[in-house]
């Protein structure tokens, strides 16, 4: 059909194993360091916080070293409940555009909450319950991850607690009340449940807390609760294994729309819908003589790999997590209050940062009110309201595709639509009240977060 919108896989067509990039690596990722000791960490130093099999994925050791892993039975059931996702041909958009360009998306927003995150939330929730932990911890930010822990939990009858960002907590109050409905317990953090949480609330009853602050609690809680595992919804080896579902999917669909992607373009906040989508064609480019270009898009406020320094640097505000080699403004570094609250994070994805060092992977940073411009007319074209993370992503593929309309190329370009927008519609307000503010990072303040950085010889 030459007019086909949608390319739909079957139940029966599902990829039924995650890629793991790190069995096609020529050399391994830079090992994670402990601040106290300068040495690499081991297994049973991650123990308290993670159980075996995770943290096996994450350092891809043992049956986890291998270029395949098989997706859980279990996890595949819970799998179905919307995967596989669909991926569409933008049709309506590329006649706005009036561009040669083939323009896809791969539409996350599919999921039970909305994101890509589920796809992660799913085998954490599940390895721990074979582990016998019987309660999770998380923090989150603007709801996307402790709806996708609270969906989890729910499936395999573990509890779960989520540390909400105070701000977030009073402004979402809809985030809330879903994770409510999942069956999860919500507290706003800083939170009187923490000797942390605590600390932050004498110093300011009214504190708006941070998603350092709530990433401090939940670790807290983690270690001083029995029973309690903690869960991360991105930057970790083992979150982008779980996401390379969406590209393994992806790859399938363009085979049955008879093309194969020029650009793969995904927003980068702490890069793991990024690496979902886009480590499935990194093993084209490093196995198969692919010249695929692959795009991270971030935001101008938070531009960790356009701006940053490749370097070790802590991965939460508060400076509590071993040290990881990634691409960071420095980890003191608070971000602009955009509206794309996934994306405000200092560092990124190690696997991506390695990448992008080595050339494989290539990354662009876009302002505030191009990025709301794309979603309006994504939005007024395809129907689907983006997140406003997502949308920095369809910025990418229209600027992309207007550059074809120029050169007269009929390039193939693929997005990761991540999630709907349906509860950040105070940004479309904003952005409609011409309210918003573009913001550039303040590049003095992180090279002072910088500069404070202990130095590793690794
Ligand atoms: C959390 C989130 C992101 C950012 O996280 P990554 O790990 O970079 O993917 C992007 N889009 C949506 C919809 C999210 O919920």
């Amino acid at each position: 059909m030459s007019d086909q919108v949608k390319y739909l896989l079957e139940e029966s067509e599902m990829p039924t194993a995650w890629y793991n990039v790190q069995a096609d690596f020529a050399t391994p990722l830079p090992p994670v360091i402990n601040p106290g000791t300068g040495q690499p960490i081991g297994p049973q130093d991650m123990a308290p916080l993670f159980p075996m099999d995770i943290i096996m994925q994450e350092a891809s050791v043992g049956p986890y070293a291998a270029q395949y892993i098989d997706i859980p039975e279990e996890v595949f059931e819970i799998y179905r409940l919307w995967r596989p996702t669909p991926l569409m041909r933008a049709r309506r958009l590329e006649k706005a555009l009036d561009t040669p360009a083939h323009i896809y998306y791969k539409y996350e927003g599919a999921s039970p909450v909305g994101s890509h995150k589920p796809n992660t939330a799913v085998p954490q929730a599940y390895y721990n319950k074979r582990a016998g932990t019987k309660r999770l911890a998380t923090e989150t930010g603007a709801g996307q991850w402790g709806s996708s822990v609270a969906f989890a939990a729910g499936y395999f009858g573990l509890e779960a607690k989520v540390y909400m960002v105070n701000i977030s907590y009073q402004q979402k109050p809809y985030r809330r009340m879903m994770m409510e409905a999942y069956g999860a317990t919500i507290v706003a953090s800083p939170s009187k449940d923490t000797a942390a949480g605590r600390k932050f609330l004498a110093e300011n009853p009214n504190h708006p807390g941070s998603l350092g602050i709530a990433i401090s609690e939940a670790m807290e809680d983690t270690v001083t609760t029995p029973d309690t595992k903690y869960s991360i919804g991105s930057v970790f080896n083992h979150v982008l294994l779980h996401q390379t579902i969406i590209g393994e999917e992806a790859l399938k669909q363009m085979e049955k729309a008879d093309e194969y992607p020029d650009i793969v373009i995904g927003c980068a906040g702490g890069g793991s819908n990024l690496g979902g989508i886009i480590l499935p064609f990194v093993r084209g480019k490093l196995k198969d003589g692919k010249t695929t270009r692959l795009i991270a898009v971030e935001p101008t406020a938070a531009p960790s790999l356009t701006k940053g320094v490749y370097t070790y640097d802590f991965g939460d505000t508060a400076q509590t997590t071993p040290l990881v080699k990634m691409y960071t403004l420095g980890s003191a570094f608070i971000p602009a209050p955009i509206h794309a609250g996934g994306l405000r994070y200092h560092g990124m994805s190690p696997i991506i940062c390695k990448l992008y060092d080595e050339g494989v992977v290539e990354a662009v940073a876009v302002a505030q009110n191009p990025v709301f411009a794309a979603a309006v007319q994504f939005t007024r074209t395809e129907g689907i309201i983006p997140a406003p993370e997502s949308a920095h992503a369809i910025r990418a593929a229209i600027d992309e595709a207007l550059k074809a309309k120029e050169s007269g190329e009929k390039k193939v370009i693929l997005f990761n639509l991540s999630g709907h927008g349906h509860f950040d519609m105070a940004g479309y307000r904003s952005y409609f009240a011409g309210e918003l503010e573009d913001y550039e990072y303040p590049a003095e303040e992180v090279h002072k977060a910088i500069a404070g950085l202990p130095k590793v010889n690794a």
